[in-house]
Formats: C-alpha cells, structure tokens, sequence
C-alpha cells in the first residue's frame, strides 16, 4: 500500500485510506476527553484553522456544552473574516448530455428517462439575460461530461458569450465553472477564458465507494477526478472550489477526506481550496436517496459546517438552493459565507420563452429537487431582514486579487476592509435596478449604517462617493 505524502500528486498519497482510518480510531478514541475539545477549541480561537485529526476529533464529541461551544466558535470566525456580507450566485446549467455513470445522478448516460437538452448560444443568451434581469453578477455553469455535445470548446464558446451580454444595466462579471476532471491543457483554455474558480466535487473521497458509485464513462477513474485540482493548478488555476456529496459514504470520512484535500493543495501549492461546497444528496428524476444511503441529519450537518468553518477559517463556504430556508438560516449564521438564489438546476430553467416556442419543459431536465425556491429578490429581502448585506461582489478576480495573493489578504484580515465596501455598493447596485420599493428603503438603510462602520476613513469616504454616483446612474465600482 502507498505512503501517506500530503504533497505527492498521487491521489492514493495524498488522499490516504490509511491515515484517515488511523485518524477516525483517533478521534473515536477520544471523543469523550473534555479537555482535548477545549485544547482543540483553543487552538481555533487562534483563528488559524485545524489539522483534519482535530477536525475529525471535535466533530465526534456529544457533549452538550463543547457542542455550544463549536457552534460559537464558528460564528465568531465567520464574523470576523467575513463580517456580514453573504456572496450571491446562481447556477447556470448548459447541457445535460454525460457519458458517466454516476448512480446518485440523473443525467448518468444509462437514464433513458430524462430528456436531453443543450443549450445553443442563442439560448444561452436568453438564460443569461433572465439572470441579469434577476439581478445576478457570478454564475457557476454546469454541464455533463460529453466529449462529442460538450467538448472544452462549447464551455469556452459560452464563456465567452456569458460574459459578452449586457442587457440594461446588467453583466455577468464572473463565471465560475463546474465541469469534469479534464487535461492541463484543457485548463489552461479555461484560465484564458477568464474563469473565476474551477469547482469540482470529489463526491467521495472513499476510493472503494468511489468505484461502487461511478461504474462507468471517464469518471470512473479515481485518480483522474481526485488530482485535477493539481492538473488545474499545474495549468495556472489559482481558485478552485471542493466538496462532497453528503450522503453517499460516511461524512465522517467525507469530512477528513475533504480537509486532506486542503492540506495537500496548500502544502503543494501554497494555497488551499478557495470555496468549499456542501451538499447533501437530493431526490430527482431515477434518484432515491434512501437507496444511496448515507443521509446526514441536520443536526450533524450543522455541526460539520461549524467545524469546517473552524478548521478551514479562510476558505468561502457555499450552500445551495438544495437546503431549505431553515437549514441555510442556520447555516449562514455559523459558517457559509456565499448562497444561491432563484435557482433552476434545469437546463433552460431561467429563459420562459424557451419552453414556449420549444415545447421543451425545462424541469423534466433537473438535476436534483430544489429545497429553497424562493425569488432571488426574495433571498436578498430575507437576508437584510437577518441584517446580512447580500453581496454581488466580484472584485477580487478581476483585479488579480486570486490564489495565494486573495489568501494572504484574508490571512491578514484585510480583505474585510474591502469586502464590506464592495458589498455596500453591490448591494446599491441590486436595489436601485432590481428590488421593490420596501427592499430597497430596508437595504438603503442597511446600507446607510453598514457604511458608517467601515473603519478606514478614506476608504469610507471614496464609498460614500461611489454609492451617491451610483444613485445617478453610474454602475460597477469596486476595490
Ligand atoms: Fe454526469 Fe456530473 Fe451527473 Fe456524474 S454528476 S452523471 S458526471 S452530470
Ligand atoms: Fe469576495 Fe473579494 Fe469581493 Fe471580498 S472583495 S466579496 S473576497 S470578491
């Protein structure tokens, strides 16, 4: 059996069956030892994160009070490298044609039961345009693996037409992308086009049940999916985004897993992760998720966020419309930093007119069911009556601000200075093109206190200047 080595480019090294085994007995060992929660927790405190054996510990502790004291802990740190903004985005799906074998997915190449959809760039525009006109800013395009109906060259075709559309006074100003483990040279295309993150779900990092579970199609190499962050990186990448798909293998691996696959990228790379996801498995079309198995309560799933936002304090944390209101309400409060809204997980789900003139029910082509199907204007609503500052920020990519020069800004507590601006005039932006009236007197207000609370005079100042500009009509400033 291979060697565990955190900065190999061998998954089998890096993500290491034995050492997280080792550390599950370790932290199975010492789940009633009190006072290595407290040392662990005291180490969080330090605000510099955890090694994945404590995450691993202090996630199997019952006790009541330590359990308290995980869920403070994350809300502290949250609060203290995030603040109060919530990063908006939405999913864009392109094409539901996949040659994988994918058991918990419907779009797997065996279902002969969901219909298959593309969207052309014509339809891309019109999806796009409906997205502007919600008010969305950062997308994150998904498509099935086709070598024939999605080659590299449709996903940088749509890039680029995703980010040649303007319609009134909206843009899309970054596309982050979610599509199959590919080549270094496939990557560095992507670069090019001007991605924002390069997101992958390891889905499992259990390698047997990884096999079990993609059968079949380019997926089904473990090792492919589990390095392409290094090929991603290798080709210039600097922001990628992981997560597993709670539910398919015990979360406790997941969890270590996922925390190993940090470690190794910032041991290699000087960079860690810059987004974790978290989702659980959904139902859809072909798909029980009773029959999957592995289900995480919400009871544990929360304490998993805290724990991940103590063990990986900068590294965004995403949840999705695949969460009801209540779970992400909790979650937002102890860890997630960025949420969807009004998303369709269809192909065509946003453009109206596309099922329309084609007779095409986009929501025959889900990949999962949606939990949270509120507005995005509903969302926004919701998080400023929570006293969020909901976020289209997209700043840091477009001024060079990614990798290791966005973490060590963070490290150093100062991208909060520049977060909280670039939120307030977002949020400007959102009200005065997309909400109602009660929304943006609520959010002006917001705005108005927010704004005060800025600590830099100067940088105050210049905002206060952006925000009365953008009241007349000027738009996309940022720090
Ligand atoms: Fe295809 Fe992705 Fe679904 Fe797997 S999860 S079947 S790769 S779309
Ligand atoms: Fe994200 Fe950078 Fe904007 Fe902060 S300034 S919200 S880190 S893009």
């Amino acid at each position: 059996m291979a060697e565990y080595n955190s900065t190999s480019t061998k998954a089998e090294e890096f993500i290491h069956d034995g050492k997280i085994r080792e550390t599950l007995a370790f932290a199975q060992a010492h789940k009633d030892d009190l006072d290595l929660m407290r040392e662990i927790l005291n180490k969080g405190r330090e605000y510099g994160g955890l090694s994945y054996t404590e995450a691993a510990t202090l996630l199997e502790c019952e006790d009541p009070e330590i359990i308290r004291q995980i869920f403070d802990l994350g809300k502290e740190i949250k609060e203290h490298f995030y603040g109060n903004r919530i990063v908006m985005f939405a999913p864009l799906y392109l094409s539901n044609y996949c040659v994988n074998g994918c058991v918990y997915c419907p779009y797997h190449g065996q279902n002969k039961t969901i219909p298959r959809k593309k969207l052309s760039q014509e339809e891309i525009r019109a999806e796009v345009i409906a997205l502007q006109d919600m008010g969305h800013k950062r997308l994150a395009i998904e498509a099935g693996e086709h070598p024939k109906e999605n080659p590299i060259e449709y996903i940088l075709d749509s890039i680029r037409t995703i980010y040649s559309i303007r319609h009134k006074n909206g843009a899309i100003r970054r596309v982050n992308v979610n599509i199959a483990a590919t080549t270094v040279e496939n990557y560095r295309k992507l670069k090019e086009a001007g991605i924002g993150t390069y997101i992958l779900f390891q889905e499992t990092y259990n390698k047997e049940a990884y096999e079990q579970l993609h059968p079949s199609g380019p997926k089904s190499d473990y090792a492919w999916h589990t390095e392409a962050m290094d090929r991603a990186m290798e080709a210039g990448i600097d922001d990628v985004g992981c997560g597993v798909l709670f539910g398919l293998d015990s979360y406790r691996y997941e969890l270590v897993g996922m925390l190993m696959h940090a470690h190794h990228l910032e041991k290699t790379y000087g960079c860690g992760p810059h987004t974790i996801s978290v989702p659980r498995v959904r139902p859809a079309d072909d798909i029980d998720p009773e029959a999957v198995g592995n289900g995480v309560p919400d009871d544990i799933f929360k304490r998993i966020v805290a724990v991940l936002r103590i063990a990986v304090p900068y590294t965004g944390m995403i949840m999705s419309t695949r969460e009801s209101a209540k779970t992400r309400r909790e979650c937002l409060e102890i860890g997630i930093t960025q949420i969807s809204g009004g998303s369709r997980t269809s192909v065509g789900g946003y453009g109206d007119e596309l099922d329309e003139e084609g007779g095409f029910d986009s929501e025959d082509t889900a990949q999962f069911d949606v939990e949270d199907r509120r507005t995005l204007a509903e969302v926004v609503d919701w998080l400023i009556d929570m006293g969020y500052v909901p976020s289209f920020c997209t700043a840091c990519y477009r001024e060079g601000r990614t990798g290791d020069r966005f973490m060590s800004l963070l490290k150093a507590g100062q991208i909060a200075n520049i977060c909280q601006p670039n939120a307030l005039m977002t949020l400007k932006e959102f009200l005065i093109d997309y909400a109602s009236e009660e929304t943006r007197s609520k959010g002006n207000a917001l705005i108005e206190e927010r704004l005060g609370m800025i600590p830099n005079e100067k940088v105050r100042e210049i905002c206060r200047r952006h925000l009365e500009e953008i009241e007349k009509g000027n738009r996309d400033f940022r720090f």
